[in-house]
């Protein structure tokens, strides 16, 4: 019998809303395109390998809360990246993104 997960997805979105997705261009704190209304994926049989590769684990449980923008918020936090979603959400590029279009020097 395979063994279960240690920790249940209780698919409360915010690993489609807080983290810097390079594999989606998709930005530090904000929601993924594909996230649906219903804070599920709408292209979950389509979704990258990334998403795919994705487990939920005890960070879950600590960014639980009754909301979706309050559980981000913690999340964010637990990085100390909440000042940087802030700058993100006026307009400004995120360090990861900003480092992606960096050059690569071999
Ligand atoms: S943050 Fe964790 S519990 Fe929430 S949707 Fe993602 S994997 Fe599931
Ligand atoms: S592609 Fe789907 S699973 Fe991946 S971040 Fe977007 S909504 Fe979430």
């Amino acid at each position: 019998m395979p063994a279960q997960p240690a920790f249940e997805c209780t698919r409360c979105g915010v690993c489609c809303v807080a983290p810097d997705i390079a594999a989606l261009d998709k930005p530090l704190g904000q929601r993924c395109v594909h996230l649906g209304a219903d804070n599920l994926c709408a292209v979950y049989d389509d979704r990258p390998a990334v998403c795919r590769g994705y487990r939920p684990d005890e960070l879950c449980a600590r960014v639980a809360a009754p909301t979706l923008d309050q559980r981000v918020a913690l999340y964010l936090a637990e990085f100390g990246l909440l000042d940087e979603a802030a700058r993100v959400a006026r307009g400004a590029p995120g360090s990861m993104a900003a480092a992606r279009r960096l050059p690569v020097v071999r």
